[in-house]
């Protein structure tokens, strides 16, 4: 497995506010005696970069993923990932099913491609941190309270980072550069603070990690960090531009949605779905009452269900069945139709039938109509704040 490196200059464009959740005091880290820096964790860059993926993944594939974070925070407070697209490959996840009850494996996990450590700035006089007072404001009725609060926030400077994915392939690498390139706020109180410009200086290519963003940050500059670079001959600089345009991620995330890793990511999805009996039902009722149902239970003379026959049935025949529903069922066609039509893009010809059937008996496909079926429409905090 290959480890990239991407070093990102981050520029902080207007005033910063970089605090721990509960504290608002701004993260430092002390480089020297009297040489304390202000620093942005990595959880708060990935964030910000990861919902900007989203959003286009989103926007191009039409799955229904979403970061909504739980208070607590950290990787065990996140629901709302579809776990089969291509942001969910990049930065890793968990899925679990809201009912239980299935025979199989309760929750699907994904270990993340991106690495973050945090962002460190190069020295500044003066120290760059300054206390700025505010009214407190009444939140129903607007009113500009008497109570005067404090926020701790950073002059305009520059931070350096480095970014790491690991992976076999360098499309990987690209989607994540046009994330970081097209995120632009970060932080605490991102309506007034946090302004970031982001640019990829160089991607250093090797089998382990090569460089640190604290260490770049010691350099003392932005040119000493280029010329560090320019100097160390023995640093692999990848060969994959630096930049990545808003119309090669759509492409991009199109063909990443057909990778083997989001095959494989699906179908882990889509075990810990089947298995849940009352899912599969659910699929089975939704698509093709007709067939589907009536294959699915005997009855007695009466018509009263005395049992189904898909209690018994493994993964392989449940996802079977759910294929065979899509000969005999036209909405399941039309629902199939149109995910295969977004996976394809534009300016390619209509699908055939035989396209449409084949899409379902993928996981990625089968991850879709699921979705479909029993997903609700997430949160994200964006939209509700
Ligand atoms: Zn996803």
């Amino acid at each position: 497995m290959n480890k990239y490196q991407l070093v990102v200059l981050r520029s902080l464009k207007g005033f910063g506010q970089f605090v721990t959740e509960s504290r608002d005091e701004t993260n430092m880290y002390e480089f020297g005696d009297g040489d304390e820096r202000p620093i942005i964790f990595g959880e708060k860059l990935k964030a910000v970069e990861r919902r900007t993926i989203m959003r286009k993944v989103r926007e191009v594939l039409g799955v229904r993923c979403w970061l909504t974070t739980a208070k607590k925070g950290g990787d065990s407070g996140i629901s709302g990932l579809c776990l089969s697209c291509p942001a969910c490959v990049l930065f890793g996840g968990t899925y679990a099913p809201k009912k239980g009850g299935g025979v199989g494996q309760k929750n699907a996990i994904e270990m993340r491609r991106a690495f973050y450590t945090g962002a460190f700035p190069f020295p500044f006089a003066g120290g760059g941190i300054r206390d700025v007072t505010f009214n407190a404001v009444d939140e129903r009725t607007g009113q500009t309270g008497q109570a005067l609060g404090t926020n701790q926030i950073i002059e305009p400077r520059d931070f350096i980072d480095v970014v790491t994915v690991e992976a076999n392939d360098e499309r990987w690498v690209r989607l994540l550069i046009w994330g970081i390139e097209r995120s632009d706020r970060y932080g605490a109180n991102t309506r007034i603070y946090g302004e970031i410009h982001n640019s990829i200086v160089g991607v250093v290519e090797d089998t382990r990690l090569r460089t640190t963003a604290i260490d770049l940050a010691r350099l003392g500059s932005m040119q000493k960090v280029q010329e560090h670079f320019f100097k160390q001959n023995d640093l692999t600089l990848a060969g994959i531009p630096l930049t990545c345009g808003d119309a090669e991620v759509d492409r991009l995330i199109r063909e990443l949605a057909r990778s083997t890793e989001v095959e494989d990511l699906a179908g882990r999805r889509n075990r810990v779905d089947l298995s849940v009996a009352d899912y599969f039902k659910q699929i089975a009722e939704r698509w093709h009452k007709e067939l589907l149902t009536k294959e699915l239970a005997i009855k007695d003379a009466t018509g009263k269900v005395k049992k189904v026959k898909w209690d018994k049935w493994d993964l392989a025949t449940r996802h079977a069945q759910i294929c065979e529903a899509l000969e005999a069922s036209e909405a399941l066609k039309t629902a199939s139709r149109e995910h295969l039509t977004a996976l394809r893009g534009p300016g390619v010809s209509e699908p055939s039938d035989d396209d449409v059937a084949s899409f379902v008996k993928g996981q990625y496909g089968l991850a879709r109509l699921i979705e479909a079926t029993l997903g609700e429409e997430a949160e994200d905090e964006e939209a509700v704040a």
